[in-house]
């Protein structure tokens, strides 16, 4: 028989608001909404295996997201991750991208990849320009189009490669600096540093 403080523990634990003891119940139907309102939900059946997670690693701005890949996170959630980080400024990214990057990290078999850049703001794209960086005047970052990323462990070779035969749009192959390109535009490769 399981004891009433540890269902209480149990339902604290889960975020379900718990009356006091002497105070008078809530109804049923507060505690149902109250447990539909927590973030994650019933905790998941016994023997359930869990979902292997990819976590993306902004570099710019130090921000983790956790993605499971057979249920890519919301427009919102890529747009503000993938963000310019000089203007804090974010645009519609091309959902594709994120599919990119995590076909990347299956087809590898790791868990992590970081991004480099995501979305430039044409202000950021301008100064890099002026600082001499290999950046392309109408860059695909611009228009929220392209991402720049690393798997670690694997090498911008392998990287490219697998990116290339894809063929899915442009791929750019940055071998000094250990990061690939991946844009939705049209299927071309090139290489820089
Ligand atoms: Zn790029």
């Amino acid at each position: 028989m399981i004891r009433r403080a540890a269902v209480l523990s149990l339902l604290v634990a889960h975020g379900v608001a718990v009356a006091a003891p002497d105070a008078p119940r809530k109804p049923k139907k507060d505690l149902a909404a109250a447990a539909k309102s927590t973030q994650h939900g019933s905790p998941p059946a016994p023997g359930t295996r869990p979902v292997k997670l990819v976590n993306l690693h902004n570099q710019w701005t130090n921000e983790w997201l956790a993605v499971d890949p057979a249920r890519p996170p919301s427009a919102a959630t890529v747009n503000r991750f993938l963000r310019d980080h000089f203007t804090n400024k974010s645009t519609d990214m091309e959902p594709k991208l994120i599919g990119f990057v995590l076909a990347a990290a299956a087809h590898f078999r790791v868990d992590t990849a970081q991004i480099v850049s995501g979305f430039r703001h044409p202000k950021f794209n301008l100064i890099l320009r002026k600082k001499g960086h290999q950046v392309a005047r109408d860059s695909q970052h611009t228009h929220g189009n392209a991402v720049d990323f690393f798997l670690p462990g694997v090498t911008a070779a392998q990287l490219e490669a697998w990116a290339r035969a894809q063929r899915w749009g442009g791929v750019g192959y940055y071998p000094d600096s250990g990061f690939v390109h991946m844009d939705t535009g049209p299927v071309r490769t090139w290489s820089g540093e």
